[in-house]
């Protein structure tokens, strides 16, 4: 009995067991088949989503991202290349949209979609379009449409903006082609193999076109696919160490050189501090020492305009004035591909007249707080005093790197400054810490 009961239990569960695995099986099988067509159905319903314009591809590859969730299903392509920095923008551009959207939340799902386009010219300028919607997945009804174009600098790594395009009086011509909503910061533009398009609206339907051959003057980049006045051999500008804002920092500037020997001098006594300062150069003096010029440059110290020939500016015929300023400009562009931003005016003579005119190359016009006469003195250690006992925190100091002894007074002042925790910046980066008060 005992041997029958104890044969008995298992026979019993033997006939349970099976009925529950045949049970499971069907239930199995009938998940398995809903789960897919399920999925399949939903695959179907976003299929417009997984596809994207294969025209306007041609450089980099497509990559997918996506995602999905309770109220969002996200499939933005974008493109991938060879080049860190412009990954970097395109990824954070559209992980921006993505999040700005995903603050907005919705009860139903929408649809994050972005395709895009991408061309590159010269094998240097890239230009990318990433066009970016927000879809009530229903309705299919577009909610939010973005659309964002920029042109990338393979060379310089940035995006550029209309002042690393154009130089000169672009401003001028800008309002002749009736766009004068275009700033120096625009960088809604494209790089073409003949001509610049700027985008004047928000919605990209609406640009001028600036064609490089009839306008070469006006033309910036630096290609020699290009026509323009900018030279292709010139190196990145050395960069000055990290600024500390909580330290004292002053720029020293000095005027009517470039000087065949002295205002290298004085570079170097800057550079033992990894220090920088500003040049207000002669355009007579730049066309007579290009090669001290390119050299301030490459060594990261600033160039600055000091006008053409030392005029009282305030005494000129408009034409005069345009010279003394263009010239002064164009000089320095042929050597370096930079232009100034920033001019003194000769004996700081200036008034509106003269202010219109430093406007219309975009530049700002600099004095001084330190005047140390050191043109009249003549006394390295009289010219060092003056530096020393007037210094103060954000102060711009003028000498001139046309005397040896200005020179030398600068060499005596720059340990003691650097002693009392000075750092020896440019008047941009001065700006930039202290405003340009
Ligand atoms: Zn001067």
């Amino acid at each position: 009995m005992a041997y029958k009961h104890s044969y008995g239990a298992p026979r019993r569960r033997l006939k349970i067991v099976p009925l529950i695995i045949a049970i499971l099986a069907v239930a199995l099988v009938l998940a398995g088949v809903y789960f897919l067509v399920g999925t399949l159905g939903k695959e179907d319903a976003h299929a417009e989503y997984e596809e994207y314009n294969e025209k306007n591809k041609g450089y980099g590859t497509v990559e997918q991202f996506k995602e999905e969730s309770k109220n969002f299903y996200i499939s933005v392509f974008y493109p991938k290349t060879d080049n860190k920095n412009l990954n970097k923008i395109v990824t954070d551009t559209y992980e921006s949209y993505i999040n700005e959207e995903k603050k907005n939340k919705n009860t139903k799902e929408d649809v994050l979609y972005m395709d895009y386009s991408i061309d590159r010219v010269f094998k240097q300028y890239v230009t990318i379009k990433l066009d970016f919607k927000r879809i009530d997945f229903e309705n299919k009804k577009t909610l939010v449409h973005k659309q964002e174009l920029f042109t990338f600098d393979s060379k310089t790594n940035k995006k550029l903006t209309v002042s690393d395009c154009l130089r000169g009086k672009y401003m001028d011509l800008l309002t002749s082609l009736n766009a004068s909503e275009v700033t120096a910061t625009t960088n809604t533009l494209k790089v073409g193999t003949d001509a610049l398009t700027i985008y004047t609206d928000d919605k990209l339907e609406n640009n001028i076109s600036i064609k490089y051959t009839d306008n070469k003057d006006y033309i910036k980049l630096a290609n020699k696919n290009i026509p323009s006045n900018a030279p292709t051999n010139i190196a990145a500008p050395k960069q000055q160490k990290e600024i500390d804002p909580n330290k004292k920092m002053i720029a020293i500037t000095m005027d009517d050189g470039p000087h065949k020997t002295l205002t290298q001098r004085a570079m170097t006594a800057f550079e033992k501090y990894d220090g920088r300062a500003t040049f207000f150069e002669l355009g007579n003096n730049v066309v007579l020492y290009p090669d001290v010029v390119k050299d301030v440059y490459e060594r990261g110290f600033e160039l600055a305009s000091h006008t053409k020939s030392h005029s009282q500016l305030t005494k000129l015929s408009a034409d005069k004035l345009d010279s003394e300023i263009g010239d002064t400009q164009n000089a320095v562009f042929k050597i370096t591909g930079i232009e100034p931003v920033l001019v003194r005016p000769p004996y700081g003579a200036q008034n509106d007249t003269v202010k219109a005119a430093f406007k219309s190359y975009g530049l700002t016009s600099v004095l001084w707080d330190i005047d140390t006469l050191d043109w009249k003195t003549r006394n390295a250690q009289k010219v060092c005093d003056s530096i020393v006992n007037e210094a103060a925190d954000g102060k711009i100091v003028l000498i001139h790197d046309i005397h040896e002894t200005s020179i030398a007074g600068l060499e005596l002042a720059l340990p003691i400054l650097h002693e009392k925790g000075y750092q020896f910046v440019t008047v941009s980066t001065l700006y930039q810490y202290k405003g340009t008060n």
